[in-house]
Order: C-alpha cells, then sequence, then structure tokens
C-alpha cells in the first residue's frame, strides 16, 4: 500500500490527472502516506500505522481500471453495502459506480 501510494504521489508530482468521486481521498492518502512513510524502511509499528488508518485504505484495481479509496460506507461491493462492508473491499467484485472509485489518466480505460 506504501508503495502504490509512493506510485500515485510520484505520477501526480509528473503532471498526472486524477478524477472520479473519491479522486480527493486518493490525493490525500498520496500526500498523507508522502508525509509520513516517504523513504522510510516502516517498522512493525508504522506498518500497523498504515494498515490500520481508514484515510490510507487505498487499493490498486487494474482489472476495473481504477483504484478504490475504500470506505466501507459507501462500498457497493458488498451485499448490504450500508456501513457493515467489512474492512477490505472484494476487488473482484467492485462496481464502477461506487463512491470510492478514482482514476488516474493511466488506470482509464481509455
Ligand atoms: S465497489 Fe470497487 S471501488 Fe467500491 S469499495 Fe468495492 S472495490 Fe472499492
Amino acid at each position: 500500500m506504501a508503495d502504490y501510494l509512493h506510485r500515485i504521489g510520484d505520477r501526480i508530482d509528473h503532471g498526472e490527472g486524477i478524477s472520479g468521486p473519491a479522486a480527493q481521498r486518493l490525493l490525500d492518502a498520496a500526500r498523507d502516506a508522502a508525509t509520513r512513510f516517504d523513504g522510510m524502511f516502516l517498522s512493525p509499528r508504522q506498518v500497523r500505522a498504515l494498515l490500520n488508518d481508514p484515510r490510507l485504505q487505498v487499493h490498486d484495481n487494474p482489472q476495473a481500471f481504477l483504484t478504490c479509496a475504500y470506505d466501507p460506507a459507501k462500498a457497493l461491493c458488498h451485499p448490504d453495502h450500508a456501513g457493515h462492508g467489512g474492512e477490505q473491499p472484494r476487488l473482484d467484485r467492485c462496481n464502477p459506480a461506487c463512491a470510492n472509485t478514482a482514476r488516474t489518466d493511466s488506470t482509464s480505460p481509455t
């Protein structure tokens, strides 16, 4: 996740655009991760902090040409999608209409 956020941050720095309903959350996560973790070898405690921070729950989903900025309250991939979606997105059931989607220029399916 830290590597992926680092790569997203690099692409943004090189002028790549981000779109989609979760674009701002993806931008914020990349900036937050860069501030907190960039260039560091993460200790187990830092890894736990990263994995447990709801603002940094960003998952690459190349099969759906998007990034999931996971907020369980908005997830359409879980049957009840009412805020009880669990701690991980179901990337295999990703719905492109979900409010957690964001796309970079290089992940858009054009
Ligand atoms: S439907 Fe897709 S974008 Fe939405 S939470 Fe699930 S995996 Fe993420």
